[in-house]
């Protein structure tokens, strides 16, 4: 029995053929060298965080999440788009800081070491703190070094997103500090010289369910009041967290972008007192690149085995764990895809596509329905742009990497 794909994003479907910015995928293979490519449509990414800039209210500023594609040449592209970034590791705060200055940048993500945290004070970046123990060792640091520390502290919300593939909230956990915890840390702190910088209030990622990304701000909001009231400073940054999903499986539909600007502006109309003076901030990284990204790869070898069809392609989840259904996700299922010169052809064969690696998990379409197609076409996986090329195991079986490659570009 043949099962769904997910639904190709609305700016590549309805197409004859797989173009991106004007360019063929074959056009766009021969200017990269080779397959396996990914290749990103930025001028898709500056539509969707437009629409998203015109939904939201003002005072919401709007942060990249990095870890999400940290390939220099597109963040370059998305940095001066966005309000701030998010990073989770020195390496990417030293990406970060090429492109954005360290003011409006900030580093997430537990187990930083201390040679992480001396390099983001001495730079200036915000260290949203994710324990105790590490806002200790940031103001020894800062004292050694005779620089206040820029402190957030993330808290680890008593509530969950609801939907959310990842939960980050609601339960014990590595991520952010317990908010019994807040209140007195951010006294702390300021008592010991570092500089408040605010909350960062991560509830969930990758949830499609409207309703409830717009309870979990309102939430997220609620308690950021609560916690600023019973540590007696107002935060001049609330970081929402973020968790917008893209829609990767069939039956899956966008988020309401408009909604949920609708909600928040309403909410923040209403502000709570002890956040009068404060900014905020959603970050997001899926939602701006995900959709964006192609993932183009050729295939190498068609054959049948029993009563199936197999196409060969010449990449796999060495580059695109996530479409394998091996990265996070309980029940393996289709990401779109298609054969890239015939998009409109009738889909009639059945086949699985699997990538060169010797593993069964190296499936990259499960028995899906596609047009016929031969030895040398290009297969195109859609949603490729977020947790792709950075978020796979690129040496595993010893394969060259992927080429990544911009289209729509601007020229800096
Ligand atoms: C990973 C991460 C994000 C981005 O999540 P997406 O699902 O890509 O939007 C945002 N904030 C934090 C703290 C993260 O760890």
């Amino acid at each position: 029995m043949s099962k769904p794909t997910g639904p190709i994003p609305p700016q590549f479907a309805e197409q004859e053929q797989l173009t991106i910015g004007g360019r063929t995928a074959e056009q766009w293979v021969e200017a990269a060298g080779d397959t396996p490519l990914f290749v990103y449509d930025v001028g898709s990414i500056g539509d969707r965080l437009a629409r998203l800039r015109a939904a939201l209210p003002d005072i919401v500023d709007i942060h990249y999440a990095v870890k999400a594609n940290p390939w220099e040449p597109l963040l370059a592209q998305v940095a001066p788009l966005v309000g701030g970034l998010d990073v989770a590791s020195a390496g990417e705060m030293v990406k970060a800081l090429a492109v954005k200055p360290a003011q409006h940048i900030s580093f997430a993500g537990p187990g930083k070491r201390d040679n992480e945290l001396e390099a983001a004070i001495r730079a200036g970046v915000t260290l949203n703190a994710e324990s105790v123990g590490e806002v200790d060792r940031a103001l020894r640091i800062g004292k050694r070094l005779g620089l206040a520390p820029q402190i957030a502290i993330r808290v680890n919300p008593d509530f969950e997103l609801r939907g959310s593939g990842m939960k980050m909230g609601g339960r014990a956990s590595p991520f952010g500090i317990d908010v019994a915890s807040v209140p007195g840390l951010v006294r702390k702190l300021t008592d010991a010289g570092a500089q408040w910088r605010g909350f960062h209030i991560f509830a969930g990622s990758q949830s499609l369910d409207t309703a409830a990304i717009i309870e979990t701000q309102a939430a997220t909001v609620d308690l950021a009041a609560r916690l600023a009231g019973e540590a007696g400073a107002v935060p001049p940054l609330v970081n929402l967290g973020g968790g917008f999903g893209i829609p990767y499986f069939h039956g899956d539909t966008p988020v309401d972008i408009a909604a949920i600007g609708t909600a928040l502006a309403e909410k923040l109309a209403d502000m709570p007192v002890n956040l009068s003076g404060s900014r905020f901030a959603i970050e997001l990284g899926r939602w701006i690149v995900g959709e964006a990204g192609v993932y183009l790869t050729r295939i190498v070898d068609i054959k049948t085995s029993g009563e199936e069809s197999f196409w060969v392609v010449d990449g796999g989840l060495n580059h695109q764990l996530a479409a394998s259904g091996n990265f996070g996700t309980v029940v393996r299922r289709n990401y779109p895809i298609a054969v890239a010169d015939r998009l409109d052809h009738l889909a009639d064969v059945e086949t699985s596509v699997v990538g060169p690696l010797c593993t069964p998990l190296d499936r990259l379409g499960d028995r899906v329905v596609l047009p016929k197609a031969e030895v040398g076409d290009l297969i195109a996986i859609f949603c490729a742009g977020a947790y792709g090329a950075s978020a796979s195991p690129s040496g595993f079986l010893g394969h060259p990497a992927a080429r990544e490659i911009l289209a729509n570009a601007k020229n800096s």
